[in-house]
């Protein structure tokens, strides 16, 4: 199976001009919203090795999980239709009697809905639970939710090879289920710093999940915590006025969920002189957009 980066080359985006605060910095944006206008960013690249997998034993069933704005389950539903592959997403709560934007999205692209109560779906992690799924739908593929698993890790050190070209001494990412920061770091040279910024609050367990999903911790990641904005999918103010400048000065959407925080620490840290005179930092553009879809009309500029 080809790798996504064979397919898609990554466009750039430079945050250079006369109101970017670094001095002797550059800072490029890899640019993985634009790989397809529907699913978009860092999921396919976690699919990747499951995906091979499937084809390897005659487009064999995958199983996914999510909740009803997952942009995971999105993403699963559309590779697996490119790849020809059945596949059932078990989704988190009462099917709603008006679906989600992205649940019909799923629909459109083949995957069978299940849904399940909260409580069914938080035993998904529970030793057994793997084992009742293959016992309801038959033999399949089990893709964990969010594709936190070694093999999602994998897949997404696949981004890196993309990422060659700009050098860069700095890579930055928003960090949900830690499973792209993974990739990146499996994949990073010891004097190349990966930078986390979690999208959630009182996210203590980064390690821990390093550890999990790429069987050792590294030295050369630096987490960085206080930017969350309240928490998951939370927003201030501030965010958002920080998104309409971004993209009236750079022509550079974000979304409020995990591409904003994540620019706004960087850009945060540059203007505290936090990076040295000639890094070269790139920050992935991780997708997302449509979250934004959830903002009342006047909010944002683009
Ligand atoms: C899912 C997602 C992330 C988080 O990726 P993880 O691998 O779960 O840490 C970041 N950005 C966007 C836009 C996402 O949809």
């Amino acid at each position: 199976m080809k790798t996504l980066f064979e397919e898609n080359e990554f466009e750039f985006t430079e945050i250079t001009g006369p109101s970017f605060p670094g001095n002797d910095i550059l800072l490029s944006v890899a640019r993985l919203d634009k790989i397809h206008p529907v699913v978009s960013g860092n999921k396919l690249f976690k699919l990747h090795y499951f995906l091979e997998q499937s084809l390897k034993e005659s487009n064999k069933l995958i199983v996914s999980f999510g909740g009803a704005y997952s942009n995971h389950l999105a993403a699963t539903a559309f590779a697996c239709r490119n790849i020809g592959t059945r596949c059932i997403g078990i989704v988190r709560g009462e099917q709603p009697v008006i679906p989600s934007h992205t649940l019909k999205q799923c629909e459109g692209y083949g995957m069978e809905l299940h849904f399940v109560s909260r409580e069914e779906y938080n035993r998904k992690d529970e030793d057994g639970f793997n084992k009742e799924v293959q016992a309801r739908f038959g033999d399949c593929i089990i893709i964990p939710e969010g594709g936190f698993h070694p093999l999602g890790a994998e897949g997404a050190s696949l981004i890196m090879e993309g990422l060659k070209e700009k050098g860069p001494t700095h890579i930055c990412t928003a960090t949900g289920t830690a499973t792209t920061l993974a990739g990146l770091l499996m994949a990073s040279k010891e004097d190349q710093t990966i930078i986390s910024i979690p999208v959630l609050k009182n996210m203590t367990d980064i390690h821990e999940r390093i550890n999990y999903l790429c069987g050792k911790s590294y030295d050369n990641l630096v987490i960085l915590d206080g930017y969350h904005f309240g928490g998951y999918a939370k927003r201030t103010t501030q965010l958002i006025k920080f998104m309409n400048e971004l993209f009236l000065q750079y022509q550079m959407p974000t979304d409020f969920v995990y591409t904003a925080k994540m620019m706004y620490a960087v850009m945060d840290k540059i203007k505290a002189g936090y990076f040295a005179a000639g890094s070269r930092i790139t920050c992935l553009h991780t997708g997302g957009l449509q979250g934004n879809d959830s903002l009342p009309a006047p909010t944002l500029v683009f």
